[in-house]
């Protein structure tokens, strides 16, 4: 690959872009740039979708174990498992051969799902949790050992951080127009229903769609208001209620940078800087499973200067981390939480 600097932009924690931000004006449409975690996001950030994902990585299929597990109305149950058949991310599969009835497996790409999990669980349990300790316990097969899987080179297998991470256009690259459909405002949602989750808690704190690429930006270099907007093509009023939302929950500090008039920039906190491993995530599902082989972006990893994807490793052995080859000891009782009590083999699987 070609050291082409000037392509090559860093991501970038904290360090202000001096890049004159472009201005929509009233007559040219809303565009956004082209980016694999969008895709994601779209799955994760609404929360039923995620919780219905959640408990089937716990083994939910049928549609009473997946309702009396969260406590969903059946319509939004039924519309929420509609969506994700319709995605992909869920087959449907009959009870038997003489059954109409229906049971909702995860296909190839929904697995899939289970790296930015737990890179989204690492998170929730470093940051979230007291004591570091999660509602689970992991242990990878592999090497047998307590895990706590880690967001790795695919080259290198080393950890991969922001401000070691550079980026480039990749043959996907470019912007298009925002769409409108996924862009209404809603109200907060509740991702921490049901069982005790990591997972939740960090999504609960990131937020919304709006917030997930808000955050986003950041790690692309917009720390300014006019920036954001710019980039994303948002209202000023939801883009002001984000950052305060964002403050608040300590993913970003707001730094006056300028007195007359007052204006201020936004920069990642140490936590806010250590959601880059579960976005990365989420760029790799994005790229393998919504991209058709035409990535957005390529990866730089500044440790070993190769082009990379990003992947979940344990931390003691350096092996990826798949669905089937981590078990989990829940520090919670799970008869309070309702779900699957069919005994089948779940993924992943229980000790
Ligand atoms: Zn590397
Ligand atoms: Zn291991």
């Amino acid at each position: 690959m070609t050291r082409s600097t000037a392509a090559i932009k860093k991501i970038s924690a904290s360090a202000p872009k001096n890049v004159a931000s472009p201005k929509p004006t009233r007559k040219v449409r809303p565009t956004e740039r082209k980016c694999s975690i969008a895709s994601t996001v779209g799955i994760l950030s609404d929360a039923w979708t995620f919780l219905v994902i959640r408990e089937a990585f716990f083994g939910a299929r049928r549609f009473e174990e997946f309702r009396s597990g969260l406590e969903i109305t059946r319509q939004t149950l039924t519309e929420r498992l509609r969506r994700l058949t319709r995605e992909g991310i869920f087959r449907e599969v009959r009870y038997s051969e003489t059954s109409s009835r229906v049971e909702y497996k995860l296909t190839k790409s929904g697995i899939d799902l289970y790296p930015t999990f737990m890179a989204l669980m690492q998170f929730g349990d470093r940051w979230l949790s007291s004591a570091d300790e999660g509602p689970l316990q992991l242990i990878h097969e592999g090497c047998n050992a307590v895990s706590k899987p880690i967001v790795a080179c695919s080259c290198c297998e080393r950890r991969i951080v922001a401000k070691e991470t550079h980026y480039q256009d990749g043959p996907g690259a470019g912007r298009s127009s925002v769409d409108a459909s996924k862009r209404t405002r809603r109200t907060a949602d509740d991702f921490m229903r049901g069982r005790p989750s990591s997972v939740s808690q960090a999504l609960e704190v990131i937020g919304d769609r709006w917030s997930f690429l808000v955050i986003r930006e950041a790690f692309y270099g917009a720390t300014r208001f006019d920036q954001l907007q710019a980039e994303l093509g948002i209202a000023s009023n939801i883009l002001t209620d984000r950052l305060a939302r964002l403050v608040e929950r300590g993913v970003f500090k707001k730094r006056k940078y300028q007195t007359t008039p007052e204006r201020f920039e936004y920069l990642l906190t140490p936590l806010g800087a250590d959601l880059h491993g579960p976005l990365m995530m989420m760029m790799a599902w994005g790229d393998r499973w919504r991209a058709q082989g035409q990535p957005p972006m390529l990866l730089k990893h500044d440790l070993c200067g190769k082009t990379f994807t990003p992947v979940v490793v344990c931390n003691r052995c350096g092996e990826p981390v798949h669905a089937h080859n981590m078990k989990y000891r829940m520090r919670y009782n799970p008869d309070m939480f309702g779900g699957s009590k069919s005994g089948r083999a779940i993924v992943p699987g229980r000790v």
